[in-house]
């Protein structure tokens, strides 16, 4: 058995080994071989051999540098390659698609937005594939050698066989994305949750960088959370998502589109949140909303205005999310809590609801010392899927295709 496990075994070290040596590289360039060595807790010799085939490949240059506390010659640094290597980002949201070209570095080549509207006569995988193919088209003489798609979108994913199983707004029943974009490209596909997708660019980018154990909870069009446990992605290889949004918290409460009934999604979203403000503001005749369009920007506004309508809507969504989270602060024991949210326009009113909850419902020895935090990026862009690319090379899996030519 073990003779039959050894040459995947070995596969897998030298994947891993060449994904510590570039995420070092990323993080520490220039540095130099014996630096990366220790660093690496690698032999000079394997060092040598990985930076070779990377040199190679042009994933990485040489550079001189002054070391640090040395007055002698310049040394011989290994710093990223990043610019001739081109991806695709794409992000599917409400109604929209956004496609980037970026570069290994994540730096932005373009990004454009294209309409997807929810209803069509053509199925969404054939609309999908058209719009990726045009923008290739449109971005013919910006191209770079192409290494990888990257998609990040709203639904139930599995994200190892790259199907979609379903998804707010779309008509959708197990389209398989992630095999048919490959099998047209012949490129690496990778797909994730978009909140997944955006905790993991919080913590290579953002708000959560150096924390190893984080949750990030995103209220939006849709709600859920992504965790980070020891430094990793929970459930990283499937659907990884934590479905806080799927939490029944009304078991009388409206159908939501995965088939329950009252989830925390039917209620705490951005959608629901209005809905619920427009009918209240019929028994509300003294509020300032009453003489506004009613968009989460003019109630935010309101409840930091001290409107009490606005201010109790808040509270509301406040108080399911402070009681899940509280669960969850027990469960998990995190140091960092991020919110990504519309909503944290009004954080002076939302997050010490959310904080209060926590501290009443969670072991006082964990939620003691906790932080709401608000996350660095917005739920816009392709930040999210440039931080699959970035992952996929720091793991060695992408790299080591690359390596591969
Ligand atoms: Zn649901």
């Amino acid at each position: 058995m073990i003779a039959d496990s050894q040459p995947g075994h070995i596969d897998q070290i030298k994947q891993t080994n060449a994904g510590v040596v570039y995420r070092l590289i990323d993080r520490f360039g220039p540095i130099s071989r014996i630096e990366l060595s220790k660093r690496a807790q690698l032999a000079p010799a394997s060092i040598t051999k990985i930076v070779r085939e990377m040199l190679e490949a042009h994933l990485v240059q040489e550079t001189e540098f002054q070391e640090v506390g040395s007055r002698g010659r310049p040394a011989v640094g290994l710093i990223l390659d990043t610019d001739a290597w081109h991806y695709l980002s794409v992000r599917i949201g409400s109604g929209e698609m956004t496609l980037a070209l970026r570069d290994l570095s994540s730096k932005l080549v373009v990004e454009e937005g294209v309409p997807l509207p929810s209803q069509a006569t053509e199925p969404l995988l054939t609309r999908i594939i058209g719009e990726i193919d045009r923008f290739f088209i449109r971005q013919q003489n910006k191209l770079e050698r192409l290494t990888a798609i990257a998609i990040t979108l709203p639904g139930i994913i599995n994200t190892k066989k790259g199907i979609v199983h379903r998804m707010p707004f779309y008509q959708v029943e197990d389209m398989p994305l992630g095999a048919e974009l490959e099998r047209r490209t012949g490129l690496p596909v990778y797909i994730q949750h978009d909140i997944c997708a955006w905790t993991i660019a919080e913590s290579l980018f953002g708000a959560s960088r150096g924390a190893d154990d984080v949750i990030q909870v995103v209220i939006d069009h849709n709600v859920g959370a992504g965790v980070i446990t020891g430094g990793r992605l929970l459930h990283n290889s499937r659907s990884s998502l934590v479905e806080i949004g799927h939490t029944q918290v009304d078991p009388y409460g409206r159908q939501c589109y995965c088939g329950n009934h009252g989830c925390l999604e039917t209620v705490a979203s951005i959608g629901s949140m209005l809905e619920l403000a427009e009918q209240r503001l019929h028994a509300s005749p003294h509020s300032t909303l009453q003489h506004q369009p009613l968009t989460v920007e003019s109630l935010c506004d309101a409840a930091l205005a001290g409107d009490q309508l606005a201010k109790d809507i808040i509270t509301g969504v406040g108080n399911s999310i402070g009681r899940i989270l509280a669960m969850m602060v027990n469960l998990f024991n995190p140091q960092k809590i991020l919110i990504g949210s519309p909503l944290n326009r009004a954080a002076e009113v939302f997050y010490p609801v959310i904080t209060a909850c926590i501290r009443q419902q969670a072991l006082p020895d964990y939620s003691a010392e906790i932080d709401v935090e608000p996350t660095q990026f917005l739920n816009v862009g392709t930040m999210p899927g440039a931080a699959l690319v970035k992952d996929a090379m720091y793991s060695g899996e992408l790299l080591v295709k690359l390596l591969q030519g």
